[in-house]
C-alpha cells in the first residue's frame, strides 16, 4: 500500500472515530428528505437506503440513460434532437427532483464533504452492476477553473478520491477544462457551442485505454458529456461510458 493510500485510510479511521465522538455532542441535523433527526450527513439512514441506494436500472433511454415514461426505448429529446453522440453508454443514477436537488446543493455549496463518501458508494454500486471490473479506468469531469477558486474544492475530485482509496479504482485526469466563462447565463444553443470548446485532452496523460468511465455530478443538456466523450474518442479511447449522480428532466 502506498503512503498516500494509507494516509487516506488513517484519515478515514480518524474521521470515523471523530464522527462517533462528534455525534455524542453535535447538534443533530435534519434529514433533507423526511426531516427526521440525523447526524453527520443531512440524510437519515432509512432515506439513504430506500431512496439513494435503491436504483432503477430498468426502462431507461438507450441514449441519455434517463428514466423513460413511454414504452419507446429512446426518450423524446434524444429522438428529436440528440445531443449525446460519442458516448457509448450513459447512466444518470437519480432524477434531480425535490430533496435530491437540495442534497446536491448542500454537497456543492455548503461544503458538506461527508456526502462525497455517500455518493462514492452509490457510484461504486452502479459500476459493480454494469461492469464488474475493478481495473476499469475512471475519468472525472474537471470543474470550471473559476469554480475551484470560488468554492475552494472540487466535489467530483473528492468523490473520486473515495473511489480510488476506498474502492480501489484507478482514476486518471484525462481531461482539462479550458474555458472560464460562467455558463448559467447562456441559452441552450449557446451552451452547446460553448461547452464544445471548454475541454481538452490532458497531454500530461500519455496512457490510452480501450474503455473508461466518465464521472460527473449531473447530466443536464448532455452537452458536457458529449464534449468530454468526443475528446476522449478523438484521443484513442474506444469505449466511453458515463455515470452521473443525477439528471435534470
Ligand atoms: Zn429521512
Ligand atoms: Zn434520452
Amino acid at each position: 500500500m502506498n503512503i498516500k493510500k494509507s494516509l487516506f485510510k488513517s484519515k478515514k479511521l480518524f474521521d470515523k472515530s471523530f464522527r462517533t465522538f462528534f455525534t455524542l455532542f453535535a447538534e443533530p441535523l435534519n434529514c433533507i428528505c423526511c426531516e427526521k433527526m440525523c447526524y453527520n450527513i443531512p440524510l437519515c439512514k432509512n432515506c439513504f437506503q430506500t431512496q439513494l441506494c435503491t436504483i432503477n436500472y430498468n426502462n431507461r433511454c438507450s441514449v441519455c440513460g434517463k428514466d423513460l415514461i413511454s414504452e419507446e426505448n429512446i426518450c423524446l429529446e434524444c429522438r428529436e434532437e440528440p445531443v449525446i453522440k460519442h458516448a457509448d453508454f450513459v447512466f444518470p443514477v437519480h432524477s434531480y427532483k425535490l430533496w435530491k436537488k437540495d442534497l446536491l446543493y448542500t454537497w456543492k455549496l455548503n461544503n458538506t464533504k461527508q456526502l462525497s463518501e455517500v455518493f462514492a458508494q452509490i457510484i461504486d454500486s452502479v459500476i459493480k452492476h454494469f461492469f464488474n471490473d475493478k481495473n476499469i479506468i475512471i475519468v472525472p469531469v474537471p470543474p470550471r477553473p473559476g469554480k475551484l477558486k470560488q468554492k475552494g474544492w472540487d466535489q467530483i475530485q473528492d468523490l473520486c478520491k473515495y473511489l480510488e482509496y476506498i474502492y480501489g479504482y484507478k482514476i486518471l485526469n484525462m481531461l482539462k477544462r479550458i474555458n472560464e466563462d460562467e455558463q448559467k447565463s447562456l441559452n441552450r444553443i449557446q451552451r452547446l457551442e460553448h461547452i464544445e470548446k471548454a475541454y481538452e485532452f490532458n497531454s500530461k496523460n500519455k496512457q490510452i485505454f480501450d474503455e473508461i468511465i466518465l464521472i460527473d455530478d449531473i447530466l443536464t443538456t448532455g452537452a458536457t458529456t458529449e464534449a468530454c466523450a468526443k475528446i476522449l474518442k478523438e484521443n484513442g479511447i474506444k469505449k466511453v461510458n458515463v455515470i452521473t449522480l443525477f439528471y435534470a428532466d
